[in-house]
């Protein structure tokens, strides 16, 4: 049983979220009230009821063909429901969207997340407490043909192996949230209820930490308000130094202090979480880094000339080697880079 007041139960939408916008309310026509209610139906019914709605979920089967299948299937089976949001648990409360400029918010529930996952798992006693909770926080374009993008934060429990991530909160807008402190202001201030009350979970009363953030650089620099890690100046996330200087090493204490007041846009409201450290506890992301980062520049310095087309003065490799290293890439590797694992399929280095 949950508790606390992080728990957003009546505003959460069921497994049809994703339709729960188009249809907020229902009618008392389209209401059930004469199917039998789930205490009566029979396993095998209920099975059945589970199996419909996972095929009209799963298919985006319309509402309207869905009530049509189901009309037809009372005949033999009374106790299914007449009505496509009965049959698919639809919420009947609309669901209020909070702005964040220049979109919009919602808030899911740390709580609840975390709860539901130890149900799916079928935990039946937690051996830690706190909670430890990874977070992960990304935007991502819903399509290649416009600007409109999500920017989800879900939380992951590590600690359960195959434990799968739960949504947290999720914005959706045309553009990134203008101010990162007011899109992470629903996750401080219920992690932070968290840690004060805490939640129960089979009669037990856990709280939870935060225990890392997982993000991309891009992101990382945008929740922590700091520097872009490309920026030629205090942009290096584990010390002080710029361009090919190498400075004193970040601590926790100098980023909470703004010891290096440059590296900084402004102070980021993940400071509010006392326990976290600003910088161990938000890794570093490999892909910008070293891949796109630093074997990109090595790269370039052995092809000879940048992106542009530019001369490097450096060392460069005959042109020969370059066609072997990219028949090698797009000819031999790439076949074996599954698209559905990895996004950025491998390319030739002449495209970077
Ligand atoms: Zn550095």
């Amino acid at each position: 049983m949950l508790s606390s007041d992080d728990y957003s139960d009546q505003d959460i939408p069921d497994s049809s979220g994703s339709d729960l916008e188009n249809s907020p309310s229902i009618s008392a026509e389209e209401s059930d009230e004469d199917v039998p209610t789930l205490q009566d139906v029979s396993a095998g019914e209920l099975a059945l009821r589970t199996q419909l709605a996972t095929w009209k979920i799963d298919n985006h089967i319309e509402f309207s063909k869905c009530d049509q299948l189901l009309k037809i299937l009372h005949a033999y089976h009374p106790s299914l429901p007449l009505s496509t949001r009965t049959l698919v648990k639809t919420s009947r409360t609309a669901v209020t969207l909070k702005t964040i400029f220049p979109g919009k918010y919602y808030h899911f529930g740390i709580a609840k997340g975390i709860s539901d996952t130890l149900l799916i798992m079928h935990i039946q006693e937690l051996f830690v407490n706190p909670v430890p909770l990874c977070v992960a926080i990304d935007g991502v374009h819903l399509i290649n043909s416009s600007r409109s993008q999500f920017w989800p934060i879900v939380g992951y429990l590590s600690f359960i192996k195959d434990s799968p991530p739960f949504p947290i909160g999720v914005y959706h807008g045309f553009s990134k949230p203008n101010s990162s402190n007011a899109y992470l202001l629903d996750l401080v201030e219920k992690s932070q209820r968290l840690i004060e009350r805490g939640f129960f979970f089979r009669e037990k009363l856990f709280s939870v930490l935060i225990k890392s953030f997982v993000c991309d650089a891009p992101a990382r620099a945008m929740i922590l308000c700091i520097k872009s890690h490309s920026s030629e100046q205090y942009g290096c996330a584990r010390c002080t130094g710029f361009g090919r200087l190498i400075g004193n090493l970040r601590t926790n204490e100098s980023f909470r202090e703004k010891q290096c007041m440059p590296h900084h846009h402004c102070r980021t409201i993940l400071e509010n979480l006392h326990y976290l450290d600003m910088v161990l506890d938000v890794p570093l992301d490999p892909i910008h880094l070293l891949d796109l980062g630093t074997m990109k520049k090595i790269l370039t310095f052995l092809f000879g000339t940048d992106r542009k087309g530019r001369n490097v003065p450096h060392l460069t490799l005959h042109h020969t080697i370059f066609d072997q290293i990219d028949s090698f890439i797009t000819v031999h590797i790439r076949r074996f880079v599954s698209r559905i694992e990895f996004a950025r399929q491998p390319r030739a280095i002449i495209v970077w």
